[in-house]
C-alpha cells in the first residue's frame, strides 16, 4: 500500500517536471508567445496556449489557414462546426457569411444536430469543421451524412485521434465504459483511428487531403508531431 502510494506520488512528479519544461512556444492563433500548459489524459504538456486556449489540433488548422490562400477559400461561406472549439471558432466565425455550431447535447451548441441523421437538407452546407467527433459515433453513418448536407464544391476538415503506425484503427464491439478509457482514453471513445481512416472518408464519396506542418512549425507552434488535418471534398462522378 506505502509502495503504491509513494510510486504515484513519483509519477505525479514526473507528470509535472515534464509539464514545466521552459520552452517558449508561439500561438498561430492569439499569437501569445510564452510557456503552453499541459491538458488531456494522459497529460500532454505544453498543449494549451494559456491565452486563447486553443490545443495542438486548433494552432495546426490555423497554419493550414495562413497557407496558399486557404483562408479565402474560406471568406463568406455557410459554417456549421459540430462540438465547436473556441479556438477554432474564433479562427473562422469572422471569416464566415453564417457560422452555426450543432452538438448532439442540449444546450452544448446553438442548435441540437445528431450527426449519424443531420436533420439538414441536402447540399445546404459549404464548410463543416469535425473535430474529434468521429472517435465518438457510427463513423460510417457520420460520413456518408456529412457528404449529404455538403453542396458540391463543399469542404470537411476532420481531425480525429489517429496512431499513424497502425494500418487498421482498433475497435472492439460494443465496449463498456471500462473497455472505452482503457482502449480508446476516454469514456466515450469507440475506436482509436489507423491510416485506413482516410479510406473511410474515401468510401463515403469524398476525396480525401491531407495537411501535415514542417518539423519546424511542429516545435514552434506546439503541434503533435506527426499530426495530419484531413481535408475532404465531395468526390465528383
Ligand atoms: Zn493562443
Amino acid at each position: 500500500m506505502v509502495a503504491n502510494v509513494l510510486w504515484r506520488l513519483k509519477q505525479a512528479t514526473h507528470t509535472l517536471k515534464s509539464a514545466a519544461r521552459p520552452y517558449s512556444r508561439t500561438c498561430s492563433i492569439c499569437d501569445h508567445s510564452g510557456l503552453f500548459g499541459p491538458f488531456g489524459f494522459p497529460v500532454r504538456p505544453e498543449a494549451q496556449c494559456p491565452q486563447c486556449q486553443s490545443l495542438e489540433r486548433h494552432r495546426q488548422l490555423a497554419l493550414w489557414i495562413a497557407r496558399d490562400g486557404n483562408g479565402d477559400r474560406l471568406s463568406g461561406k455557410h459554417i456549421l462546426h459540430f462540438a465547436p472549439e473556441k479556438a477554432v471558432e474564433r479562427l473562422l466565425r469572422p471569416r464566415s457569411e453564417t457560422y452555426v455550431t450543432a452538438d448532439l447535447v442540449p444546450g452544448a451548441a446553438e442548435i441540437v444536430l445528431d450527426i449519424e441523421n443531420i436533420d439538414l437538407a441536402d447540399g445546404s452546407i459549404e464548410v463543416i469543421v469535425c473535430s474529434h467527433v468521429l472517435e465518438h459515433v457510427d463513423d460510417a453513418k457520420a460520413l456518408r451524412e456529412l457528404r449529404r448536407i455538403l453542396c458540391r464544391d463543399g469542404l470537411a476538415i476532420l481531425m480525429v485521434p489517429m496512431v499513424h503506425h497502425w494500418e487498421t484503427s482498433f475497435e472492439r464491439p460494443a465496449p463498456t465504459v471500462e473497455e472505452r478509457i482503457k482502449y480508446f482514453g476516454q469514456f466515450d471513445h469507440i475506436r482509436r483511428y489507423g491510416r485506413d481512416f482516410v479510406q473511410r472518408v474515401k468510401d463515403a464519396g469524398f476525396a480525401v487531403e491531407a495537411f501535415s506542418p514542417t518539423p519546424e512549425e511542429c516545435i514552434e507552434y506546439g503541434l503533435g508531431l506527426g499530426s495530419v488535418t484531413y481535408f475532404a471534398r465531395p468526390e465528383t462522378v
